[in-house]
């Protein structure tokens, strides 16, 4: 570990490059879906919508972030529909064909070949990690798609392998200090540690470690049951952290001003 310079713990999803748009796509196809196969035997979008999400809320306690959750979910709710509308019709619609192509749908948001990086955040590392910044990535995936993600993404020229954490749940103060280093640190007091991501789930949990963690907040709402996003009220503009060192930016080249 690099005995000067600052320490940056980056999130990736929606902080380098988005993916949110990927889940929210694939719950709007499904939704969309269900229309499509089931027509004027449908119960309405709020019921469908507050079924599916509520299972999927169900589902995080085992799957957390893995990959199946989704596709889980909305077969599940698929079949729920299904039981409805043979209470309410009396006709048997359920269909394995459309069972697996629920799946696919399910399946979507782990496709990364249509990822790619926001405006300034090449250059923006490539600038940190030159001028001797430690830089270190802290992200919420599925550990089995992480890597083929990552090396499509080029990640390992900025983040070495020993830097890079990835936890299927949400992140912990413990998780921030094993990425980082921080507690075998000998300098460690004299380094400013800082956070960078698009949640308060990024930004928070470190800042209870000591008070040289700063965090960068770049928010982006996201539907992961992580997130609290009040955005709505704000006409989905984001509102700022209130902590003395918590600084909310917009763009990420803004981490160097
Ligand atoms: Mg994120």
């Amino acid at each position: 570990m690099s005995e000067t310079g600052d320490v940056y713990v980056f999130d990736a999803d929606d902080t380098l490059w988005m993916n949110e748009w990927q889940y929210s796509r694939a719950y709007a196809a499904f939704f969309s879906h269900l229309y499509e196969i089931m027509g004027d035997r449908m119960p309405n979008i709020h019921l469908v919508r507050d079924v599916f999400f509520k299972i999927d809320g169900h589902m995080f306690k085992d799957y957390g972030v893995r990959r199946g959750r989704v596709a889980e979910s909305m077969v599940l709710t698929y079949r729920k529909v299904c039981e409805w509308i043979q209470e309410r019709f009396g006709e048997e619609l359920y269909s394995e064909a459309h069972e697996m192509h629920i799946r696919g749908i399910g399946d979507s948001p782990f496709d990364y070949s249509k990822l790619r990086f926001l405006p300034g955040v090449q250059e923006t590392l490539s600038h940190l990690a030159g001028d001797g910044s430690q830089l270190c990535l802290l992200t919420s995936y599925d550990r089995s798609v992480f890597h083929s993600k990552a090396d499509r993404m080029g990640l390992a020229q900025w983040f070495p392998q020993e830097r890079t954490r990835v936890v299927e749940m949400k992140k912990s103060a413990e998780d921030f200090i094993q990425v980082s280093g921080y507690a075998k640190d000998e300098h460690r007091d004299a380094k400013t540690w800082y956070t960078v991501g698009n949640g308060e789930s990024d930004i928070i949990p470190p800042l209870e470690i000591a008070d040289n963690w700063r965090g960068i907040y770049i928010p982006f709402g996201s539907t992961s049951r992580y997130f609290k996003d009040d955005s709505f009220a704000h006409g989905f503009r984001h509102q700022a952290i209130d902590h003395p060192r918590v600084r909310t930016i917009r763009e990420f080249r803004e981490i160097l001003y």
